[in-house]
């Protein structure tokens, strides 16, 4: 039986992007087997690059050792096909944050993985419930939100959606503890925990600069220094990405109503391709 954390061995990885390969390092680094799933070999190839860069800032950082960081690569397997993923015991899904790809994938994964095996899905916003409805087994769906940069940050969101069972629950808790992370649980309403709260606070804080409430600096510093928190709203924008911040915001508007209607200069730099550190360009300007 899959169900308990002494079973898994064998973990599937679909989507090499920031998450997916974050995930299937962290997974690698605690010893698991892994096979980290994209849909063409370029991406699958970058996911690996993406690993090799962490570790080698973990090596430079005391955090691990050479040796340690070549056995977690040594233990990733990539492929584009989904079949690859027929052995795993729990599989974490972090591709595109698109309720219709995610369930294909779901639907795909529920005809290839063995029955006893947990389906994880790490979506910032979308319904487990709505997921796992594209699979015959919504009791083995469980949402498991890592946090970006998934080497880095501690925290992961776990969600029960409506049909999942409990020992389905446990496991990812106890899986996500194996990779030294700490879990907190949501149940499965629009945003979980995390970005229910957190994506209206960026909101409020782009609509405070764009009603001239203060310079972008002063919002972000009173809210680092007066609230003890690491990053201002503006700055933690352009760290996620404002197409994300935006893309989350309408995802929790469409659920919960007008209190999260997206802030208009939101929409205004989206349209504009200013995505923020990624595009060298959001609120603040990167090299
Ligand atoms: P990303 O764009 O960096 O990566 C997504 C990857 O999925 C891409 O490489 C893409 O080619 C791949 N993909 C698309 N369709 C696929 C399929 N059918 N099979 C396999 N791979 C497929 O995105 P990301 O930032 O890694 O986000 C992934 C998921 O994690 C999303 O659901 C997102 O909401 C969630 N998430 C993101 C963050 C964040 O800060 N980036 C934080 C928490 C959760």
């Amino acid at each position: 039986m899959t169900r308990e954390i002494d079973a898994v061995e064998r973990v599937g990885v679909v989507g090499a992007g920031t998450m997916g390969s974050g995930i299937a390092q962290v997974a690698a680094t605690a010893g698991y087997d892994v096979v980290m799933r994209d849909i063409e070999p370029e991406y699958v190839e970058s996911g690996f690059e993406t690993i090799a860069d962490s570790l080698g800032r973990q090596i430079d950082s005391g955090t691990i050792t050479e040796s340690e960081a070549e056995a977690a690569e040594d233990r990733i397997e990539g492929t584009t096909d989904l079949g690859g993923l027929a052995d795993c015991d729990i599989v974490v899904e972090a591709a595109l944050e698109d309720v219709d790809v995610k369930r294909d994938i779901f639907g795909e994964l529920d005809e290839v993985v063995d029955e006893d095996a947990v389906l994880a899905t790490n979506t910032s916003t979308l319904s487990i419930t709505t997921i796992a409805a594209a699979t015959e087994r919504p009791e083995s769906v469980v949402g498991l939100h890592f946090m970006n940069p998934v080497p880095v940050m501690k925290g992961v969101e776990v969600v029960d959606g409506e049909k999942t069972d409990g020992d389905v629950l446990t496991l990812a808790h106890d899986f996500a503890e194996d990779l030294g992370k700490e879990t907190w649980e949501s149940d499965d309403k629009p945003g979980f925990v995390t970005n229910r709260i957190l994506m209206p606070w960026i909101n409020e804080g782009i609509r405070a600069f764009d009603e001239g409430v203060a310079t972008k600096e002063d919002i972000d510093s009173g809210m680092t220094l007066g609230t003890n928190v690491p990053m201002g709203p503006l700055e933690l924008a352009d760290h996620i990405g404002l197409d994300i911040c935006l893309h989350a915001t309408e995802t929790l508007h469409e659920e919960l109503g007008d209190r999260y209607t997206p802030a208009y200069l939101l929409k205004r730099k989206v349209e504009a391709g200013d995505l923020g550190k990624k595009t060298g360009e959001g609120f603040y300007t990167y090299d």
